[in-house]
């Protein structure tokens, strides 16, 4: 399992799945991407099975756009369907999960009561449930994504993408690694080094609790506590 995340300069579907294809040593059963096309855009394509299944359905049904997320699926709440694998969305935003959300049953009831319907039989859908009906209550995606961190127990790296916001990439982790790539007017986020090598040897491995902002040319890094946090940079090279 494995997340990747790139706010590029090209077309970033093919490198979603270069990278994702990096990361394929950690097993898997499933695989996703989405983009932002240059439009504001927002969409998705999944597919069940080997990284082949997804490029296949990418070279039929193509996805623009030079800023995006993928995920390679270990499921664990779900069997693995294509309507189970990431990214999940709701409304304006789409979500790639790395763990597991341990109350997401007590998420759904919660959403449940608000009029909220799970379409899905993962505890990653409620992410991306909670954080679209906080963007629809008005929040901006930061703070819709900050109120949604504060509700979930568990482990994960999640990865966050949002219709009509090409420059915008939110990443977060809690006992699932993340790490963040620093590129020439590029940002990048991964599960580990090695799915950014051939992007960047400019590292900053968030820590434990950390939430991150991506700009092309900014990264906004906060603790658990919410407070403004620096991380350093490290030249890692695992070769590319
Ligand atoms: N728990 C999530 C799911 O079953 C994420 C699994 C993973 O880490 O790939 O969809």
């Amino acid at each position: 399992c494995g997340i990747i995340g790139i706010l590029g300069k090209n077309q970033v579907a093919p490198q979603l799945v270069e990278a994702l294809k990096r990361l394929e040593y950690r097993g898997y059963d499933s695989a996703g991407v989405a983009t932002v096309d240059d439009a504001g855009q927002l969409a998705r394509r999944r597919a069940v099975g080997k990284l082949v299944n997804l490029s296949d359905l990418l070279v039929h049904d193509p996805l623009s756009g030079r800023s995006g997320i993928g995920h390679t699926r270990w499921a664990t709440h779900g069997a693995a369907t294509e309507g189970n694998a990431h990214p999940h969305r709701h409304g304006g935003v789409a979500v790639v999960h790395n763990g597991i959300i341990e109350n997401f049953r007590e998420l759904r009831a919660e959403l449940a009561e608000a009029g909220i319907v799970a379409q899905t039989e993962t505890d990653t859908e409620t992410v991306a449930l909670l954080t679209g009906h906080h963007m629809a209550q008005g929040m901006a995606p930061l703070a819709a994504v900050q109120a949604t961190l504060k509700k979930l127990h568990g482990a994960f790296a999640l990865a966050f993408l949002f219709q009509g916001e090409g420059d915008l990439m939110i990443g977060a982790r809690k006992g699932s690694p993340l790490a963040l790539g620093h590129g020439d007017g590029e940002m990048f986020l991964g599960s580990d080094a090695i799915a950014l090598a051939p992007f960047t040897d400019r590292i900053t491995y968030l820590e434990d609790g950390d939430h991150v902002v991506l700009t092309r040319n900014s990264a906004e890094i906060f603790d658990a506590d919410g407070r403004r946090a620096n991380r350093d940079v490290a030249r890692i090279d695992v070769g590319a």
